[in-house]
Parts: C-alpha cells; sequence; structure tokens
C-alpha cells in the first residue's frame, strides 16, 4: 500500500512505500538487502527536518523511508572530556540532546550548533553540508561508518583500523585518499555512526554587531568582514541580514514581550512591534560574528575591528551580562517609558539569537515561522503540518562584496516579478566563500502561491547559473536541474555511485541524474 509522505514546508509531495525504523546497524543492512531484491528504492534520514530542502521527501516516489532518529546514542559518552574533544554519534542525535550532554558532562565543551531547531539533526545535517555558526558543518565529521548500496560496511580514515585503535577516532584523514568527502551530498551509503568535533569554550565570548552607516557600504562590509575572518578577527561564521530577515527574526518575540509581559492587547502588541522595528532597524543591512579568547584577545580585536570600520559602519557588542542588565533595566520603567518598552523588547528577541550564535540552540527561528503563519502552538517539529511553506535558494559565492551585491540585487529583481521579497543571510562559511542563504515564504495551503513561489525559484535558479554559478545545496524537487550543469561531471558522479551502489537503491536521483 502507499502511503503519503507527512507534508512538506517545500510544498512537493513524494509518495513513499513504507517507513522503516531501524535500531541497529544489523537491521540496515538487512533492509539495503532486502530492498536489493525488491528493488524498492531506500531514503534515509536523520531526523527528516531538512526544511526548505524537501524535508523527509526523496527525489523521486515510491521509496521507503529510512529513519533513523531512533539510533540516538552517543557511542563514547564516558570518554569525552577536555582532552578528548571528539563525540561519536549515531543518526539521530540532534543538536539539544548534544547540547544538554555537554552541559551536564562537560561544561567546558560547545559544540557548532545550527540555526535550525534543537530538535535537528548533526549527522544529516552535516552530510547535505549544512552550515553551523562555527562554520561548515563538514568539516566537523569524519571517520564515518557507512552502509553501502551493497549492504557492505565501511569505515572511513583510521575508523578502519577498528574501535580499538587509538587513532580510530581522533585523526580527522586517515592514510590514504580521503573517502568521507564522497558520502556528502551524494547519498551513496548510509552513515549509521560518526566522528563529530567538539569546540572548547572560551573565557571571554562575545556577539558583535556591525552596521553599516549607508545602505550602499554592502560591498566594504562583506569585504571587511570576511578579512577578519581570515585573520581570524572574528571566530564565527559571520551573518549579515537584510531588513527583511531581521525584522522576520525579532518580531515574534518583541509582540509576545508586549503582549504577556507588558499587557498590551495583541493587536497592539503587534502595532508596537512594528513601529519598534521600523525605529530599530535603520539600515538595510546588519551583521552579527562572534569574538572568542582570553579578556586580553577578545579586548584587541574589538579595537582593532572599531578602528578599521570607524569610516563606514558602527559596531555593537553584546554581552550576556550587558544584554541581562539592560533588560532588567529597561523592563523595570517599561509602563512609564516608551522607549524603554522598545528596548526591553528588543532585548527580549535578540536573547536567543545571542545565544544560538554562541552555541545554544533554540526552536526560535522555526517558532517565528509557525507564528508568522498562524499555527496554534509552537511545537518546531510541526513546521511541516503548518500553512508555511518555506524554498531555500542559496547561491555559492566568493568573498567579492561586489559581485556579491550584483548577485542579491539581481536576485531579488526576479523576485519581484513574482511579488517575492527576500528574505537573506549572507553568512561566510569560510575564508574564501560566502552563501546567500536565501528564502522565499508562501502559504502553501493556496496552490497558486505554491506554484508562484516555485516560479520564482526555478527563475532564481537559472539567473543564479546564467551567471556561472551554483546553489551550495538543493532542494531535493531540483535535482534534474542541478544535475543538468556539467553533464559530463555527473556522469563521472554517477560511475562513482555504481560503485558503492550498483542497483541504485539508495536515495535515486538525490545529488546525482537519473538519466
Ligand atoms: C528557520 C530555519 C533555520 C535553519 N537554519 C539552518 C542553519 O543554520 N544551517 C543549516 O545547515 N540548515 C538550516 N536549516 C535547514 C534545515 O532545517 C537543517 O539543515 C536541518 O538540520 C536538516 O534536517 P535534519 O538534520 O533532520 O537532516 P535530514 O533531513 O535527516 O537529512 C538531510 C539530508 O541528508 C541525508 N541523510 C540524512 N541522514 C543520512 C544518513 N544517515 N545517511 C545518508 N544520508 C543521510 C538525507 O537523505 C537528506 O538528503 C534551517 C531551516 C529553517 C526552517
Amino acid at each position: 500500500m502507499l502511503i503519503n509522505t507527512t507534508d512538506n514546508v517545500t510544498g512537493k509531495f513524494r509518495k513513499i512505500s513504507a517507513i522503516y525504523k531501524p535500531t541497529s546497524v544489523g537491521e540496515i543492512v538487512k533492509i539495503v538487502e532486502d530492498a536489493r531484491l525488491s528493488k524498492i528504492p531506500l531514503y534515509p534520514i536523520s531526523t527528516g527536518f531538512n526544511w526548505g530542502y524537501g524535508s523527509k521527501s526523496p527525489t523521486i516516489d515510491n521509496c521507503a523511508l529510512v529513519d533513523l532518529s531512533k539510533m540516538n546514542r552517543i557511542l563514547n559518552a564516558n570518554e569525552i572530556s577536555i582532552d578528548n574533544p571528539i563525540a561519536v554519534i549515531e543518526p539521530g542525535v540532534t543538536q539539544i540532546q548534544l547540547y544538554e550532554f555537554l552541559k551536564k558532562n562537560c561544561p567546558a565543551l560547545t559544540f557548532n550548533v545550527t540555526g535550525s531547531s534543537n530538535t535537528t539533526s548533526i549527522i544529516g545535517n552535516s552530510l547535505d553540508r549544512g552550515v553551523g555558526y562555527f562554520g561548515p558543518r563538514k568539516e566537523d565529521l569524519f571517520g564515518l561508518e557507512v552502509i553501502t548500496g551493497t549492504g557492505e560496511i565501511l569505515r572511513t580514515g583510521f575508523r578502519r583500523l577498528g574501535d580499538a585503535s587509538p587513532l580510530a577516532f581522533s585523526h580527522p584523514y586517515g592514510l590514504g585518499p580521503i573517502l568521507d568527502g564522497l558520502f556528502f551530498q551524494s547519498n551513496f551509503g548510509i552513515v549509521v555512526s560518526a566522528c563529530f568535533r567538539l569546540y572548547p569554550r572560551r573565557p571571554q565570548e562575545i556577539v558583535i554587531s556591525i552596521i553599516p552607516k549607508n545602505n550602499n557600504n554592502l560591498p566594504a562590509l562583506i569585504d571587511t568582514l570576511s578579512r577578519f575572518k581570515r585573520e581570524q578577527l572574528i571566530n564565527s561564521v559571520p551573518h549579515i541580514a537584510n531588513r527583511a530577515r531581521t525584522a522576520a527574526t525579532l518580531n515574534m518575540r518583541m509582540v509576545q514581550y508586549l503582549n504577556h509581559e507588558c499587557k498590551l492587547s495583541y493587536e497592539i502588541a503587534k502595532e508596537q512591534a512594528a513601529l519598534a522595528l521600523n525605529k530599530i532597524i535603520k539600515h538595510e543591512w546588519a551583521s552579527l560574528a562572534v569574538i572568542k579568547g582570553n579578556n586580553k584577545q577578545v579586548e584587541a580585536a574589538v579595537k582593532e575591528i572599531k578602528a578599521r570600520i570607524k569610516n563606514f559602519a558602527s559596531l555593537r557588542i553584546y554581552t550576556e551580562n550587558r544584554l541581562n542588565f539592560g533588560f532588567t533595566l529597561t523592563h523595570h520603567v517599561q509602563s512609564l517609558i516608551p522607549q524603554a518598552r522598545i528596548i526591553a523588547a528588543a532585548i527580549y528577541s535578540i536573547l536567543p539569537l545571542h545565544r544560538l550564535a554562541l552555541g545554544t540552540p533554540t526552536d526560535v527561528p522555526v517558532q517565528n515561522l509557525l507564528w508568522k503563519y498562524n499555527y496554534p502552538n509552537s511545537n518546531a517539529i510541526e513546521l511541516d503540518q503548518s500553512r508555511c511553506g518555506l524554498l531555500f535558494i542559496s547561491p555559492a559565492l566568493p568573498t567579492d562584496g561586489m559581485l556579491a551585491t550584483e548577485i542579491i540585487e539581481g536576485m531579488k529583481t526576479v523576485a519581484a516579478k513574482f511579488n517575492h521579497i527576500l528574505y537573506i543571510t549572507i553568512n561566510i562559511e569560510t575564508a574564501t566563500s560566502l552563501i546567500a542563504v536565501t528564502n522565499l515564504l508562501f502559504d502553501k495551503t493556496s496552490q497558486a502561491e505554491t506554484n508562484n513561489a516555485h516560479r520564482c525559484a526555478a527563475e532564481l535558479l537559472e539567473f543564479i547559473q546564467e551567471k556561472g554559478l551554483e546553489l551550495y545545496r538543493a532542494r531535493s524537487d531540483i535535482m534534474e536541474q542541478v544535475t543538468s550543469i556539467s553533464p559530463a561531471y555527473w556522469e563521472t558522479i554517477a560511475a562513482l555511485r555504481q560503485f558503492f551502489d550498483p542497483d541504485n537503491i539508495i536515495a535515486p536521483g538525490r545529488y546525482n541524474s537519473l538519466k
């Protein structure tokens, strides 16, 4: 019997034939062996919250889902320490699970958290080359244990030496060709465990915001932040958000504060939040980055950054203490001083995002979307069931401020033809590249809105590809468009897949051509 997939924020659904929820490696081997005989393809998910990229939906109909969320053990829980900062995890381990584990057992360590929700996975996100606040997660994951499409178990790097080897979980490369990369954005196999890098916390961890004085200063902001990243003056992925993105990020909690804490009616709270956002967000672009180190290192970095941006931007510094102090003070007098109320509301909405940038996962970004679409509760895992429609269409770019600005302006022009505004966050993810994370929002209960958003996304993709650029990560429903560029390259990928998965049994069409 065919069962429909659960709803999907992209508004594109696939039929699935079954759902497996294995709890062991042995069970998965059996699932793969059976699939080879039955020819029913498999689609592995870790937690399946790949919102905006396809969620749980495979690229083709009639796959069986292999839901790995029940395999959620931290396999070396007793060995993790400040001197052994590696977690060996199964696919079902979530951000909040690892966060709570470290808080309890090794608070000196943290990890590369993404802006998605508490309950998203680490392995699935990393395999789709997701990006956290500290960098691309690909850099954090190594030593994979994979079940290939032939049902064999392959361990990459020095995990091949066996778990008893002192090198098994510590050396990220191994000897010889590095196979890890073959299993990211490929679905050549099902990853059943992997090593995940943890990071030491530093005595000083602050968030800074550099805000250009003039809306035309985006190229300078991108170039400057890229240099700061290369010089390690800042220690995170700098985020540069446009006004629409910033407002959408702050709006819900501002309304909640005004409504719950200031006892304004919901309608008045919404009006006041809109007015306040206009006052607070004075410029089109605002950035956020993290500086970490000992007191002297952070002080020196702030001093240098201040000096180097003074001609075109201003600097704000946020610490937990400053934000808490500011909130206590302004909240205390909010009923007397309207300006204080606005500041208190702003701090209330910034706090979870400030903590997120420093390594505390949160559901707030997803709750913002549920709230925008009037979903009756704030349970992030229900996003796919809400009216919210979401498509990510995020080009990768070099760290060239002029070029990035030109592409973003071109994308905005395309979107305007479809009456879409773009919510954009420029993430400077490596020393030499950035991604313009761009989302289109629509009401997916409206077929007209869904079609319009998909047409808009398709034209945005054409625009990006015509410029000789590509997406950094692709939705499962656009694999044909993605693999039609550089066909010879995708033929090589197909040949590699043939080796690992000769029956094309694992996620056919996902990051590979069906032709
Ligand atoms: C508001 C919002 C904010 C977001 N912020 C971010 C962000 O900051 N950074 C970011 O990267 N994303 C972000 N996302 C996108 C997305 O929600 C996350 O990337 C999320 O972590 C992906 O879902 P998942 O972890 O459940 O992975 P899954 O959906 O389980 O898997 C993702 C992909 O990997 C494959 N896969 C999964 N597990 C395996 C396995 N064990 N073996 C082989 N293949 C596998 C799947 O087939 C799928 O293609 C955001 C989304 C929203 C709505």
